[in-house]
């Protein structure tokens, strides 16, 4: 790559953040410019198709001159206030009304953050609340899944399971403990069904839910399709079993639906396609098409009087950031659903989710890819060097790596988490652009051979 001023400058300023520090130095990196549709473009012209919506968020792609309006007549009218202290502000009570009307069933309270993060932070703080309020301080710890992800706070990625964002971060905390990656092809025993894997890793839940003390674990955290694990969906009978478990034990159950929310796997919420019932519900990423930051946490009504009255008891509830529910983001969010319900954008995903996932499945024929598989608009394609016997790439190879440059090559950008590459479009991608990101992928696979 050419260094132009902005390389430079950005090398010499920037603490860029999930990247190789050292490596960067040397390579730089890639400088947008500007989005139309599903493309972005960078300085020097070139056109790259976003299969992964940036960080798997820019649900309307990245020229939704909508959103845009919203935000400059907003900031026009009331461009900053917040919700501590008893004040509010209408662009706050109106997003909180119209996402409860479509949250998944159970959810009767809202509280907006500016993160995926911060939500779940957010969470584990109301969890442990809670249960102050019942009166067993002892029931803290919190079970997340290996390689499931919840985000970067310090709380959050304790909870969640990613060797590398936890070595020398001093994480995980103590009180956060992970139970198996339910990756069924990865993992499963030669011969065994999805429900029998998914029956084993109920049972392995259960064994740690005893190993801890039934008594000291207050909540479980999962995705109802694990993104940053690899886009991994899960297998047959998975969360049937695993709720089982958590009811048995009066575990709660926190649905992090930061990537799944809002069309991404075909339903509004990945908690409707995959028939879960959580007591919390985190959202962020599509809330706002990613045009603004801002996420929320909802819950159910039992937390909710729980806190009402452990507040009751300590007087403030103690919680909240400046931006939290920042009237910006708060109108930018509620445009983004009214263009969701115009644009029947779950009935969009259902038309071309298809058209990605059989498009994917077909390239388990080549010679690089062990297995394809997705729900809606997310997939994930596993690369192995031996498909027979399942035998992975020697990590040195980098093979996702190599895949995901020779992609960019062809101005497609994937994301290739260790061997496994995923796909999160925009929701808005056409059947068209689905076919070009295809043969995209396609020419990636074979220039990496
Ligand atoms: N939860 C999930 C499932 C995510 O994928 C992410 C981010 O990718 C987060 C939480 C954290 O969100 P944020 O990066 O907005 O803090």
């Amino acid at each position: 790559m050419i260094a132009n001023s902005h390389d430079l400058l950005d090398r010499a300023t920037l603490i860029h953040q999930q990247t190789d520090l050292a490596a960067y130095q040397d390579t730089g990196g890639t400088i947008m410019k500007h989005g139309e549709g599903v493309y972005v473009f960078d300085e020097a012209g070139n056109k790259y198709l976003e299969a992964m919506a940036g960080l798997w968020c820019a649900s309307l792609g990245f020229s939704e001159k909508r959103l845009a309006e919203v935000a400059y007549k907003q900031m026009l009218e009331l461009p900053y206030y917040h919700t501590f202290f008893a004040k509010s502000h209408v662009p706050s009570v109106e997003l909180a009304d119209r996402l409860l009307a479509i949250a998944p069933k159970g959810m009767s309270k809202v509280m907006f953050q500016c993160s995926g993060s911060e939500a779940n932070d957010a969470a584990i703080k109301i969890i442990w609340y809670y249960n102050n309020a019942l009166g067993r301080p002892q029931k803290k710890k919190i079970i997340g899944r290996v390689r499931g992800y919840h985000g970067n706070t310090v709380a959050s990625v304790s909870v969640s399971g990613q060797p590398h964002m936890h070595a020398d971060f001093d994480a995980p905390l103590a009180m956060f403990k992970h139970t198996d990656n339910p990756h069924y092809y990865r993992f499963h025993e030669d011969g065994e069904t999805e429900e029998a894997f998914s029956t084993r890793m109920a049972d392995n839940l259960e064994k740690l839910i005893l190993a801890e003390g039934p008594d000291t674990v207050a909540a479980f955290f999962a995705e109802p399709v694990q993104g940053g694990g690899g886009a991994i969906t899960p297998p047959a009978g998975y969360f049937e079993k695993i709720q089982a478990v958590l009811k048995k034990y009066d575990v709660l159950f926190l649905a992090d639906e930061v990537i799944c929310g809002f069309g991404r796997t075909g339903n509004m919420w990945g908690s409707e396609t995959y028939d879960l019932r959580p007591d919390l519900v985190s959202c962020a990423k599509a809330l706002s098409a990613s045009y603004q930051p801002i996420s929320a946490l909802m819950i159910s009504d039992k937390i909710y009087e729980a806190m009402v009255s452990e507040s009751k008891k300590l007087g403030t509830f103690g919680h909240g950031f400046t931006y939290g529910g920042h009237p910006v983001a708060c109108a930018v969010a509620s445009e983004t659903l009214k263009i969701y319900e115009e644009r029947d954008i779950i009935g969009h995903v259902r038309k071309v989710g298809p058209l990605l996932q059989q498009g994917l499945k077909d390239l388990e024929a080549h010679p690089l890819v062990g297995n394809a598989r997705g729900v809606g608009l997310i997939a994930g394609v596993e690369l192995m060097a031996d498909k027979a016997k399942r035998i992975p790439f020697a990590p040195e190879l980098k093979a996702g790596i190599q895949v995901m440059e020779e992609c960019h090559k062809v101005g497609l950008i994937v994301r290739a988490i260790g061997d496994r590459i995923a796909f999160t479009p925009p929701l808005v991608i056409s059947a068209g652009e689905i076919d070009e990101l295809l043969a995209k992928f396609r020419k990636g696979l074979d220039a990496a051979l």
